[in-house]
């Protein structure tokens, strides 16, 4: 650990050290003192003159560290050329030198500088050394230079290098263009780029004096430059209206309005839209003549330095020029300046990079470190941990085995505790239960009880003494040799205890019920010496078993036996092979009472029924209720029909009398079906199967109707279930047609409509079977809506084929009457099929008003109200009562076959004629049904009928078979007499 930790120390301390030698560096001082000179700068312009920062910079930078006193004076020569203004810069310039001091050298920059020191020479610095520079005018450079105190360097623009190097940038140029002005400078520019141009005899040159134009009109000349021309800018101050250009201006001008590199020779431009080129170097101008300045002062003799004819350059070029016009940046000196160039970052800050860098180095070792140092921590505290654990699990088994000593002596105080609670336990039982206990001394025979046995008995009994004589007191005598044996099996070891269930001997009240249990003691010969036990009072679990028992073999509601009790005392019946026969009726329209009464009335009625039954019942009769509203009888030992009927007899009568159903009086019908067993079947389900086939044949055949069954039932049942069969397979594999049966009127001879008539299409069952089948099931709500559909689709058709509109006749069962929905579906179908509701006749039988006659009533009416016909079918089949037609709202009447043969059967036709007189002063017309045969259809027409259904004119025929006589006219045979 302390090892890290020097370590960590040591490289921060190497660090800081690193800190503080990167920011002290540099910071040396150069040291020995010198005697200060004077030195004087004379400028012929001003400071602010594009040449002279950079000639006093270079001065400076030489200078610089030097002990030298630089002063600087400006002779402003470019805005002031006149002679005044140099004798007022003399008179300044020798009021401030007389009273100063005296300077020790003199650099003067340019031409009029240098004049100016030649002129005053004399009187102002003589014997000084003066170096000159920048000075244009060689001749006055060289002059100068023969003076014992005089040297510098001359100044010389150097076109024809930059056109040069221009060529170099752009090989396929062929004119040199140069921008001058007419101000002096302008025109020596002008003139030293002619000279220039004489070494480039290939290349045309082209002058543009921007004086000889507006500055608009130059912009234009500027704009046709093409890529051929070397662009050189060398001065653009003045147009031909005077406009002068300040030099910022001449630039963005310039830059604006070219579309070539423009080239530049001396200072200014670049980097503000020239390209730039080779140019003199003002600052090296200022650093050479302030370096002669100092080889004087170190004791070169100024004679002795010699005038520098080579102008210092440097090459100076604008980077986004460069790349704008696409110059081979190879071609570019290596020391050329660069103006505009984007900076290499890395370059830039690697500086700063280096040291961040060395600085995450160096973090990442402390890192490093602490995490190593961490690591061997985490180890350590993982063996204090393990050890740790290992000390409190050796302290847990101790406090272990600690526990499990605790949990022993608990478990030994609670075995005291729970004895005591059993011994506590034992005395409540004893003594708050309904049980006692008992002790036999089998040698003695001395019974001892507990005294509590006084309140199981609920008596004051001798709780001591003789066997018998105790016993005597508690058990009724019937069960006394029952206990004695059980006892005595005991001693004996043929039984293991006691266990035997006694009845009380109190006869007047509630009977009660005692559990005796008792078990044997042995002596060490293992001789059996007493008997211990318990009187345990049992009357109540007694009670609640023979309450199940018979709740489960009894109806709740009538306490008669139920359909299982009874299968179970008729399967004894047929173990014991006795003969019997099995009666099961059930209360006609006992359905009605339950909707019309409510079901208590029902539960009254069934209540009343099964009281009855009671008082008529003798030990041959079983009775059960078999479930709903069905009883079943079983009459035990009876072969004889004649016995049978006798016991029918007295279920008649017993019906007979009127029956008190919610304050009002009522008679009772029921349907009764007869079984013998074993003649007609040795089998339970059998037999109440054949019983309710018999009684299912009975409610066909009225009231109180008895029938005894026989083995065609069964046929007659197995074929039933097959035509229901049928039925469901048509209702859901479209298995039904229809038939029609044209309706001739008597008067024309006309087919005025047609009955539609139900048919099985694989089935040849007739309607007269399958109908009230589909009816009991219930399938006719379904295939009565199918069959409306069927005949008003098929009429839409004929009409659409052209025939003309007939009315369509359609039965309807009076258990449709239950479809609640009819009346719609049917307004729904007629609008579907576009079809006039007085073209659909509905066929009604009088039975429909036996059901609900309001209810039928209302329905009858809303169907005429909607504009349907109402034709009464099978008129003289049931009832036929004539007063019905007074009130019934029906349209037309249809006589029955059966009452027509009735009628016209002999000559005399009279009922028949006022029968349809009646008929129709109550407006009602009338359709004679089933006519096959000629006569009958003469004597019809005499009575007046209005229509005619039967064979004589068609049967019913299938759709297109009927086309074939749907326009037939009948009068032919109507107009018989
Ligand atoms: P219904 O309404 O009395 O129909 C007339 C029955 O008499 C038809 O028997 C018809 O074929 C038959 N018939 C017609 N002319 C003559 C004739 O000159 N001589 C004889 N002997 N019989 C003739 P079908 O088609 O067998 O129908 C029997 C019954 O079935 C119908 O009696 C009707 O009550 C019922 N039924 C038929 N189709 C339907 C139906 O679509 N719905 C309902 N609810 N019942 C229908
Ligand atoms: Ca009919």
């Amino acid at each position: 650990m302390k090892r890290e930790r020097k370590f960590v120390c040591s490289l921060l301390g190497l660090f800081v050290l690193a800190v503080l030698l990167v920011s002290f560096r540099g910071s040396i001082v150069n040291g020995a003192e010198q005697p200060r000179k004077n030195v004087l700068f004379i400028s012929s312009y001003t400071q602010s003159f594009m040449t002279v920062p950079d000639q006093i910079s270079g001065i400076k930078k030489e200078f610089k560290n030097q002990p030298i006193n630089l002063d600087m004076e400006f002779m402003d020569t470019k805005r002031f050329a006149s002679d005044q203004n140099i004798k007022n810069f003399y008179t300044n310039l020798s009021f401030k030198i007389k009273n100063t001091q005296k300077y020790d050298a003199v650099i003067v920059g340019d031409d009029a500088a240098l004049q100016f020191a030649i002129d005053y020479q004399e009187d102002l610095f003589s014997q000084i050394p003066i170096v000159f520079f920048g000075i244009n005018d060689k001749d006055r450079a060289k002059e100068a230079a023969k003076n014992p105190y005089m040297t510098g360097i001359v100044e010389e623009t150097s076109l024809d290098e930059n056109i040069q190097l221009a060529r170099k940038f752009n090989p396929t140029a062929t004119k040199v263009a140069a921008i001058v002005d007419d101000t002096l400078t302008g025109k020596g520019d002008q003139k030293q780029f002619e000279t220039a141009m004489q070494a480039f005899t290939d290349l045309d040159s082209i002058i543009l004096n921007v004086s000889n134009y507006s500055f608009e009109e130059f912009a234009k000349v500027l704009e046709k430059i093409d890529e051929n021309t070397i662009l050189l800018f060398l001065s653009m101050n003045q147009d031909n209206t005077n406009h002068y250009m300040e030099m910022q201006d001449q630039y963005l001008f310039i830059k604006n309005h070219t579309k070539v590199p423009v080239y530049r020779a001396s200072i200014g431009g670049v980097g503000e839209g020239l390209l730039g080129g080779r140019l003199i170097s003002y600052e090296a101008f200022g650093q050479i003549a302030a370096g002669m300045v100092l080889d004087v002062f170190a004791g070169t003799p100024i004679d002795s330095i010699p005038l520098l004819e080579e102008t210092p350059y440097y090459y100076f070029f604008d980077n986004q020029i460069i790349k704008k016009y696409k110059i081979d940046e190879a071609l570019i000196p290596k020391e050329a300046v660069l103006v505009n160039k984007r900076i290499n970052p890395l370059k830039e800050y690697m500086k700063y990079i280096v040291t961040v860098g060395v600085l995450i180095l160096f973090l990442g070792c402390v890192a490093i470190i602490l995490i190593i140092d961490n690591i061997k921590r985490r180890k350590i505290q993982r063996k204090l941990q393990e050890s740790n654990e290992e000390l409190s699990m050796i302290y847990e088994e101790l406090a272990a085995s600690e526990e499990e000593l605790k949990m022993q002596y608990g478990l030994v105080e609670q075995h005291a505790k729970e004895t005591d609670l059993l011994y506590q336990k034992y005395d409540i039982a004893i003594t708050s239960t309904d049980s006692a206990v008992w002790e036999l001394d089998v040698k003695t025979n001395e019974l001892e009880v507990s005294s509590n046995i006084q309140n199981i008995v609920n008596k004051a009994i001798p709780i001591r003494g003789d066997f018998n004589y105790v016993l005597g007191y508690v058990i009724h005598p019937e069960y006394k040799e029952q206990v004695f044996n059980e006892i005595q099996n005991c001693i004996m070891g043929k039984k293991d205890e006691v266990y035997i269930q006694v009845s009380d001997n109190a006869q007047d009240k509630r009977q009660r019920w005692f559990l005796i249990r008792g078990k044997g003691i042995h002596d060490k010969d293992n001789n059996l010496t007493k008997i211990y036990g318990i009187v345990l009072d049992t009357t109540s679990i007694i009670e609640k078993e023979e309450y199940i028992k018979h709740a489960a073999s009894h109806d709740y509601l009538t306490d008669l036996p139920n359909r299982l009790r009874f299968m179970e005392v008729l399967e004894e019946e047929l173990k014991k092979e006795s003969s019997g026969a099995v009666l099961l009726f059930d209360i006609d329209d006992f359905k009605s009472i339950n909707d019309t009464l409510g079901h208590v009335y029902g539960d009254e009625l069934l209540k009343q029924i099964a009281a009855r039954i009671r008082n008529i019942q003798d030990e041959k009769m079983y009775v059960a209720r078999m479930g709903g509203d069905e009883f079943l009888i079983l009459l035990k030992d009876v072969t004889d029909n004649q016995i049978v009927d006798l016991y029918i007899k007295r279920i008649k009568k017993m019906f007979s009398q009127v029956f008190m159903l919610g304050g009002r009086e009522d008679f009772i019908h029921f349907s009764m079906g007869v079984t013998f067993y074993p003649m007609d079947s040795k089998n339970i389900s059998q037999i109440i199967m054949n019983a309710d086939t018999a009684m299912y044949k009975a409610k066909k055949s009225g009231k109180n109707s008895c029938i005894y069954y026989h083995e065609q039932m069964k046929e007659e049942l197995k074929s039933k279930k097959k035509v229901e069969a049928i039925l469901r397979e048509a209702m859901k594999n479209d298995g039904f047609c229809l038939y029609y049966q044209p309706q001739i009127e008597v008067k024309t001879g006309e087919i005025i409509g047609f009955e539609a008539l139900l048919r099985l299409k694989n089935h040849n069952i007739s309607p007269d079977i399958f109908i009230p089948i589909a009816e009991e099931r219930g399938y006719i709500i379904e295939i009565g809506r199918w069959v409306a559909k069927e005949a008003i689709r098929q009429m839409a058709e004929w009409i659409k084929k052209g025939y003309p509109e007939k009315m369509i006749a359609i039965n309807y069962s009076g258990k449709q009457m239950r479809d609640k929905g009819f009346i719609n579906y049917v307004k729904g179908l007629i609008q579907e099929y576009g079809m006039k509701p007085e073209y659909l006749e509905i066929e009604i039988t009088e039975g429909i008003f036996f059901e609900n006659n309001t209810q039928t009533l209302d329905f009858i009416k809303e169907l005429r109200n909607q504009g349907f016909k109402i034709a009464l079918d099978d008129f003289g089949t049931g009832y036929s009562s004539l007063y019905y037609l007074t009130y019934m709202p029906v349209d037309k009447i249809k006589l029955d076959k059966s009452i027509i043969d009735k009628f016209l059967e002999f000559e005399n036709n009279k009922v028949m004629e006022s029968l349809i007189l009646l008929a129709h002063s109550l407006n009602l017309k009338i359709t004679a049904e089933g006519i096959e045969e000629e006569n009958k259809l003469i004597k019809l027409k005499q009575n007046g009928c209005d229509y005619i259904q039967g064979y004589l004119f068609s049967k019913p025929l299938i759709h297109m078979d009927l086309e074939k006589i749907y326009n037939n006219n009948y009068k032919n045979y109507c107009a018989i007499n």
